[in-house]
């Protein structure tokens, strides 16, 4: 990814977005990487940046509009968005559905860009690819800030983020930092 991984984890983690240490998870889990993207949006001249970035990966693709889920996508498809000089959408749930309110809508044969700040499991990304392919749309790809799926998301169209994020997991009895006796931290709470 010549540099963009490198110069997206220098970023997240000057910023506090990207941590290293020991942590413990909404799971329970522990962990020795935490990554809260929020953190990254708190600094919209970086924001720009690296939303920028990920707009040049796409730059080819002739874009016509930008989509995010809510809330992780919100901020980031507006950047992106106004990177690449096109609408901006999200999708937000109501009643359980993914789908596009407040006026919002595609027409038969855009072409969308859907963006998640950070891909795990991919599901509400998929589901916003089918809710614009079901209104006509053509996804054209898939981009994020970071991929924490372990290179598992496969949307079925091209999935490009700035960095991969590569982070071990433990249950607390087999946690070899807690073995360490070093301390653990919960993150969110007021002690980070
Ligand atoms: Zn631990």
């Amino acid at each position: 990814m010549n540099g963009t991984q490198e110069r997206t984890e220098a970023v997240l983690t000057r910023l506090g977005a990207l941590r290293t240490g020991h942590f413990r998870l909404t799971s329970g889990q522990h962990s020795d990487r935490y990554m809260q993207c929020a953190a990254l949006f708190e600094h919209p001249e970086e924001s720009a940046e690296l939303c920028g970035a990920l707009a040049r990966l796409f730059g080819d693709e002739r874009i016509d509009v930008v989509a995010g889920p809510a809330l992780g996508g919100v901020i980031m498809a507006y950047e992106v968005a106004r990177a690449l000089g096109v609408r901006n959408v999200f999708a937000e749930r109501e009643n359980g559905r993914m789908t596009l309110r407040r006026g919002f809508h595609v027409k038969p044969g855009e072409r969308v860009l859907v963006v998640e700040d950070v891909v795990t499991t991919g599901g509400s990304v998929k589901e916003v690819v089918e809710l614009l392919r079901a209104a006509g749309a053509v996804v054209v790809g898939v981009g994020s800030v970071v991929d924490r799926s372990g290179g598992t998301a496969d949307f079925g169209v091209p999935f490009r983020p700035l960095m991969a994020m590569e982070a071990q997991r433990w249950e607390e009895a087999d946690c070899p930092l807690c073995r360490d006796g070093v301390a653990v931290v919960k993150p969110g709470s007021r002690q980070v």
